[in-house]
C-alpha cells in the first residue's frame, strides 16, 4: 500500500516513516525543505527508503501543495504543524499554518479514489485546555474532552490554540467532505531522535539535564516517541478505529520526572528545586482505554526518558 507522512523531517514523523517502511509500505513523505541534508539524510538512510521512500517538497500554507503527495495514497498522516510556544506574531508562525495547512492536506484528499483514512496528528493541547472542571485526582481526562479556544486566547496560549483550531476544522471538513478521518492525540513525546535537529519536546527533557538549577512548577502528561508513531499506524490498520486516540503514559509532575532521572543517572546533575514556592498542581488521570483497544502497548516513561537522555548525549545536545 502506497501512504502520505506529511512533515516527515520531524521528531515523530521520523518514527512513523521508519516503521512504515519496516512493515512494508510504500511512503510519499513531505519535507519543507529537500536541499537541507539536517532535514532529509536521516529519512534517506532508514532501512527501505532506497526502494519505497520518496520524498516531495510541500509548505502547509501554500494551496494545492500536497496535492501530488496525496495522488494515489491509500492512508495520509498529516503530521506537519508548528510545534514552538514562543511566536511574535502566533498568527502567522502558529495559527495559520496549523489551521489552513490541515484544511489544504483535507482538501487534497477530497475525491480521491484510493484514500481511506486520514489520520491527524493533534495534540492533548486540543483536548484538556479548558476552566472546569478542575484537574484533580479523581478527574479522568478522555476523548470526550475538547479544548475551549476562548479559554485559550484569553490565556495566551498560541500553540495549543493552533492545535485546537486545528483539530476542530478537520472534524468538519472531514464531516462535509466524506473523510474518514482518525485523530492522535499525544501529551508531551520523549524518546530517542532519529532527526539530528533538536525539537520542542525533546528539549523539555535536555532542560533537566543542562545543568539548570530549577525545574518547572507543572504537572505533565508524557508518552514515548515509539508508541505515538505506532498509534498511528494501529489507527490506520484497524478498520474499526474512529474518532480521536488520546496517548498518554502517565502524568506527573516535573519533581517526579526528576526524581526519575536521578535514579537512573546519579552522576548527571539535575535541578535541585522548584522554580516557584507554590503548590505543586495535582495529578490528574488520562483515559487509556480507547487506545488500548487499538492493540497499543505502552513504554514505561522511565524506559522513555532514558532512552531520551541517550540520544541526547549521543547527539552531543548536552555538555
Ligand atoms: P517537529 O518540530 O519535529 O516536527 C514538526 C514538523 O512540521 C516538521 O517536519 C516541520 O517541518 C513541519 N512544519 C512546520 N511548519 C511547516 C510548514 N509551514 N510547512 C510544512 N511543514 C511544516 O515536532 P514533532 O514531531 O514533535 O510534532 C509533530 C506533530 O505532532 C505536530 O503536529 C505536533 O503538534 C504534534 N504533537 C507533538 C507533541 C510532542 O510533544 N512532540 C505532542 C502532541 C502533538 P521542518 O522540518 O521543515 O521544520
Amino acid at each position: 500500500e502506497v501512504v502520505c507522512v506529511t512533515g516527515a523531517s520531524g521528531f515523530i514523523a521520523s518514527w512513523l516513516v521508519k516503521f512504515l517502511l519496516q512493515r512494508g509500505y510504500t511512503v510519499k513523505a513531505t519535507v519543507r525543505d529537500l536541499s537541507d541534508p539536517k532535514k532529509v539524510d536521516h529519512l534517506f538512510n532508514l532501512d527501505g527508503a532506497k526502494e519505497r521512500l520518496t520524498l516531495i517538497k510541500a509548505n502547509l500554507l501554500e494551496e494545492g501543495s500536497f496535492d501530488y503527495a496525496v495522488q494515489g495514497c491509500h492512508a495520509v498522516f498529516h503530521t506537519a504543524s508548528p510545534f514552538f510556544f514562543i511566536a511574535k506574531d502566533p498568527q502567522a508562525e502558529l495559527l495559520d499554518p496549523a489551521l489552513k495547512g490541515t484544511l489544504n492536506v483535507l482538501k487534497s484528499c477530497v475525491n480521491s479514489p484510493t484514500l481511506k483514512r486520514v489520520v491527524l496528528t493533534s495534540s492533548i493541547a486540543a483536548v484538556a485546555n479548558k476552566e472546569s472542571p478542575n484537574k484533580t485526582p479523581d478527574v479522568v481526562v478522555d476523548e470526550t474532552w475538547f479544548s475551549d479556544p476562548e479559554f485559550l486566547r484569553r490565556t495566551e496560549g498560541w500553540y495549543d490554540l493552533s492545535k485546537t483550531l486545528a483539530e476542530e476544522a478537520a472534524w468538519k471538513f472531514a464531516k462535509e467532505n466524506n473523510i474518514d478521518l482518525v485523530t492522535i492525540n499525544p501529551a508531551l513525546v520523549s524518546g530517542p531522535l532519529l532527526q539530528p535537529v533538536l525539537n520542542t519536546s525533546a528539549a523539555a527533557v535536555l532542560n533537566f539535564v543542562n545543568g539548570s538549577p530549577t525545574f518547572k512548577n507543572v504537572s505533565v502528561g508524557w508518552i514515548d516517541v515509539r508508541d505515538v508513531a505506532n498509534a498511528h499506524i494501529l489507527a490506520y490498520e484497524n478498520a474499526s478505529a474512529n474518532g480521536r486516540y488520546l496517548l498518554v503514559e502517565r502524568v506527573e509532575h516535573h519533581s517526579n520526572a526528576v526524581k526519575i532521572l536521578r535514579d537512573l543517572f546519579p552522576t548527571i546533575q539535575l535541578p535541585e528545586k522548584c522554580i516557584d514556592d507554590k503548590p505543586y498542581p495535582a495529578i490528574y488521570q488520562v483515559s487509556k482505554e480507547k487506545a488500548k483497544s487499538l492493540g497499543l502497548e505502552y513504554t514505561p516513561l522511565e524506559v522513555s526518558l532514558k532512552d531520551t537522555v541517550e540520544s541526547l548525549k549521543e547527539k552531543k545536545f548536552t555538555p
